[in-house]
């Protein structure tokens, strides 16, 4: 495939746009492409792509725009505070995005996720509900060809289909309470699409440009969304790695360039009607960034059932941390051997991924005063860490080493900390303009045309795994913008 224009573009109304850009070769000149498109989708990752499916699939003309490998080093960044959140790790600028990387563990997330702020009184609630979810829940499973082991009813969210492929899976029921509430364990789903978990660029991709309208244009960095009226964008602008730069006009424009990127773009595309940004009217553009950081330890348990465990999950600690105005945490129980923690047999490995509070603080800047290798301001990640961070993570301890004594082991010997990855908000979707950046339907407030897919929009991200999450908003967005484009 040729390093801009994909062999679908070159055969379907993409000569216009294939003859600016080679006009532009080598200097800086502005070309605008003579095609409109239906529908531009900034970002071919978990975000992007099922957005542009569904869009093509109806018969909408689909660009998706990926910046690509080649352009990879030109996002540069900066990180501060007092959690140093390493974001190379954590994304991939390529075609597919971090699904080039990704563990295939898939989550939902629970009803309670999405009505803390009304049930415990802090952190946020989501404008829609897990029933708004559960059919595309259900969509995003196939889409990434989840297997998963038979519903335990309290240990999973609840839902109206079955996994499309079904595991054995270890049923353990290993009956036992912390602080008076039991522990209800399952076992982990994943996306097993042949040799393991989906990676977009391995077929999904090729597949999308092959379809009569779709068009993926890989080595472009967009670098700014622009607006005429004030009301709707009515183009972007792209730079290639020799900063040639053109611009991309469509009717309908979908950010979903990851956690990072897609506020920082949002912030990057300025104007006077827009001082301070799209979708800035609460100053909650960039903010409200979460991670889940990772803890793991070691015991030796008396039972002999757990050797072999691989990926017991457990979210019944969420309610109880809730409860006490802290955050959502999930405890995991595996074989430390089969985990390569240890090579001592019968060790379980102890791993928790509390999610962070969703504080205004925690955000996402541009520092004008740090440049990239395309003379944009970097942006800067400023996280710190909260009381209640730290009261969640301690509480998750005490309940662990309860959940060890319970198993017969000593107390557990706590032996890494690191990444889990999962970044969330800095797009944060809410009710109204005053408390976010985009509406219930991710329509960024005050524009008619803009739309922002990914975790970015999370408004709490819960303890779960995010992807699934990430592509069942992205499969109701494609409803959603097809829904608008052929009233
Ligand atoms: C090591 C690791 C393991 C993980 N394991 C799991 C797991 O087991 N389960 C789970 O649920 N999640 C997991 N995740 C998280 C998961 O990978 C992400 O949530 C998901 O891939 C995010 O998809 P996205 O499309 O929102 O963002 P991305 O995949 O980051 O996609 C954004 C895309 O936009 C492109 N882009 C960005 N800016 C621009 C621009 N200006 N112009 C053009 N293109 C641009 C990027 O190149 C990229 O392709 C893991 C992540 C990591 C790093």
């Amino acid at each position: 495939m040729n390093d801009v224009i994909s062999r679908r573009q070159l055969l379907s109304g993409g000569a216009a746009a294939v003859a600016s850009m080679a006009l532009g070769q080598g200097c800086n000149i502005r070309e605008r492409t003579s095609t409109t498109y239906d529908i531009a989708i900034i970002g071919s990752g978990f975000a992007g792509l099922p957005v542009a499916f569904k869009t093509t699939e109806a018969g909408l003309s689909t660009v998706v725009i990926e910046a690509g490998k080649k352009l990879s080093s030109t996002f540069d960044y900066r990180t501060s505070g007092s959690f140093n959140y390493p974001i190379a790790a954590a994304r991939r600028i390529e075609l597919g995005g971090t699904s080039a990387r990704w563990g295939g563990v898939v989550g939902r997330m629970w009803p309670y996720n999405f009505t803390i702020r009304s049930t415990h009184g802090h952190s946020a609630d989501w404008p829609i509900r897990y029933e708004d979810l559960d059919p595309y829940y259900c969509e995003s499973e196939k889409f990434l060809c989840v297997r998963g082991a038979p519903y335990r009813p309290n240990a999973e969210p609840p839902r109206i289909c079955d996994y499309p492929k079904s595991t054995k899976g270890k049923s353990v029921d290993l009956d036992l309470t912390v602080d008076g509430r039991k522990m209800e364990f399952f076992t982990k789903a994943v996306s097993s699409c042949g040799k393991g978990p989906l990676r977009l660029a391995d077929g999904e991709i090729k597949r999308f440009s092959e379809l009569p309208h779709g068009t993926l244009l890989e080595g472009l960095r967009a670098t700014r969304l622009v607006t005429l009226d004030g009301k709707s964008i009515s183009h972007i602008t792209v730079r290639k790695s020799n900063g040639e730069e053109s611009s991309i006009t469509a009717k309908r424009f979908v950010v979903a360039a990851g956690v990072i990127e897609s506020p920082r773009l949002l912030l990057m595309s300025q104007s006077h009607w827009f001082p301070y940004g799209f979708g800035n009217h609460g100053s909650s553009l960039g903010r409200y960034f979460c991670y889940h950081p990772h803890y793991a330890g070691l015991f030796r348990p008396e039972i002999t059932s757990l050797s072999n465990t691989r990926g017991l999950r457990s979210h019944s600690l969420d309610t109880l941390a809730h409860a006490q105005s802290l955050n959502a945490c999930n405890v995991q129980l595996d074989d430390a051997v089969l985990l390569k923690i240890s090579k001592e047999p019968g060790l379980v490995a102890v791993r928790l991924s509390p999610d962070l509070t969703s504080s205004k603080d925690n955000l996402i800047f541009l520092n004008s005063g740090q440049r990239d290798a395309m003379g944009y301001a970097v942006p800067e990640l400023h996280i710190e860490q909260t009381d209640v961070d730290r009261r969640t993570l301690a509480y998750a301890k005490r309940a662990s080493d309860q959940i060890a004594s319970k198993l017969g082991g000593d107390a557990i010997r706590w032996v890494g900390q690191g990444l889990h990855s999962h970044p969330s908000g800095t797009c944060r979707m809410s009710s109204d303009a005053d408390s976010g950046v985009v509406d219930h339907n991710c329509r960024v407030f005050g524009m008619e045309n803009l739309y922002v897919s990914g975790a970015t929009v999370f408004p709490t991200a819960g303890a779960t795994n995010p992807t699934n999450t990430i592509v069942a908003l992205a499969l109701r967005l494609g409803e959603h913008l097809t829904r608008q484009s052929t009233a």
